[in-house]
């Protein structure tokens, strides 16, 4: 189907996400991808600078999990999960266990972030009912994004799209992300919650929030954090979504910490962005707590493709990617190349706040702009006429590159960048 013809029927039938349709633009139609770059119909390609919203770290229709992915195909593709089990999830368990922080013990399976945010919500808040307490209130990071469902959604302090539900969300308190200034005056703000609500868990996305456009929080204050909360049997919930998977440098961001979460959520990059699928990790205590010869202690939380074959093998082969000399190496050399470019970025004119955790390189326009507006749109613009594909948030523009990005293509990024500010700065 050419172009035109496609964005027509798309039109027609389609309701994008995120999407205002009165005022958006047409959608831009994307024929195929391959390793880094995106290819539309006329044949151009665009470097997929944020693979594809943090997913194909390995690169588009990487070949070792579309290898995965066939082998898969025929032998099983799906199978209820209550009640049966199969080997290429019992494969992935073994895999992501033995890289994920040493203290958590059991995986539960779900379709998509914002439904391991639910499930770890949930978990928290059952795991106290189960041992006779009532605890219904959560401690969240200002600016946090946690997904778009009931529960993800609140937890969320990216409120500016939620205004239609407030009424109905669950109560969360929020406290600023902890850095080296305002450490002490937060960890007493903390005292005073604890002391006034029945706290059931603190949810946080490690090192780096991602939608409030790559902030950059401290680890040893997340750290200190956990180990108050804990002392008053309050769960911590790292939400890994877009951070775990090797993108902060480590395999997972709370490597980076102490001070270990109860509960971890994964998804995004998890299958290298070929399947939907996430998980929901926890600890041996959390899943102690549902055990029972009552039924109604257990957790009754089910999706109809939980533990997907064809995901938990894409997945298994996605970790031994992960864990391979070249990936690492590529992680590696990213996120060096990133810190030199960083220095260079300080001393510009029209540069702001520069960032870099890892793959991921945030920095700021110095100038004010809406999160979606029209100005933003135009630097969107600007780029993917150059080849390059990336999602400016507001001031913030952010590169999350594929980990085989090479040395030429982190060239040529930077380049385009530096032309950019360039063209701004006149
Ligand atoms: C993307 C994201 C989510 C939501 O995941 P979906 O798959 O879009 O539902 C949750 N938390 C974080 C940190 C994310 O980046």
């Amino acid at each position: 189907m050419i172009a035109s013809e496609l964005l027509k029927k798309d039109a027609q039938h389609i309701w994008h996400p995120l999407t205002q349709h009165k005022t958006a633009l047409p959608p831009l139609a994307i024929s195929h991808a391959q390793g880094n770059y995106l290819y539309d119909h006329e044949g151009n390609k665009y470097f997929d600078a944020i693979s594809s919203w943090y997913t194909c770290s390995y690169g588009h229709v990487n070949p070792a999990l579309t290898q995965a992915l066939k082998d898969q195909v025929d032998q099983l593709h799906h199978v209820v999960f209550a009640g049966m089990t199969h080997e290429p999830a019992v494969r992935l368990s073994e895999k992501l266990l033995s890289i994920l922080p040493d203290n958590q013990e059991k995986l539960f399976f779900s379709e998509n972030g914002s439904t391991s945010v639910e499930i770890a919500l949930k978990m928290a808040f059952q795991y106290h009912f189960n041992r006779g307490e009532k605890r219904l209130a959560v401690v969240a990071l200002e600016g946090g994004f946690h997904g778009d469902t009931f529960g993800a959604m609140s937890a969320s302090g990216l409120s500016v799209y939620n205004g239609p539900f407030e009424e109905l969300l669950i109560e969360v308190i929020r406290i600023p992300a902890p850095t080296s200034e305002n450490m002490e005056i937060v960890l007493q703000q903390v005292e005073q919650l604890i002391a006034e609500n029945d706290i059931a868990s603190f949810i946080y996305e490690p090192l780096v929030q991602g939608a409030a456009a790559m902030q950059m929080n401290d680890a040893s204050g997340l750290c200190r954090l956990i180990r108050r909360f804990r002392e008053s049997g309050i769960l911590s919930i790292a939400d890994e979504v877009m951070t775990g998977f090797g993108k902060t440098g480590s395999h997972f961001a709370s490597s980076q910490i102490q001070n270990r979460p109860d509960i971890i959520c994964l998804s995004k990059a998890l299958t290298g962005g070929i399947m939907p699928m996430a998980i929901t990790s926890c600890t041996q205590e959390v899943y102690d707590a549902f055990l029972h010869d009552e039924n109604s202690r257990g957790f009754f939380h089910g999706h109809t493709y939980s533990g997907s074959p064809l995901g938990c093998a894409v997945a298994a082969a996605g970790i031994d990617l992960l864990v391979s000399e070249n990936i690492q190496e590529g992680i590696k050399h990213i996120s060096l190349s990133h810190a030199g470019f960083l220095d260079q970025l300080k001393q510009h004119p029209a540069v702001g706040d520069v960032r870099h955790c890892g793959v991921i390189l945030a920095f700021d326009l110095a100038a004010e702009m809406q999160r979606y507006g029209n100005e933003r749109n135009l630097i969107f613009q600007w780029f993917w006429k150059r080849g390059v594909f990336l999602r400016p948030l507001g001031k913030t523009i952010y590169l999350v590159p594929p980990f085989t990005t090479t040395a030429e293509e982190l060239k040529f990024l930077y380049d385009t960048i530096l032309e950019f500010l360039d063209s701004r700065a006149v």
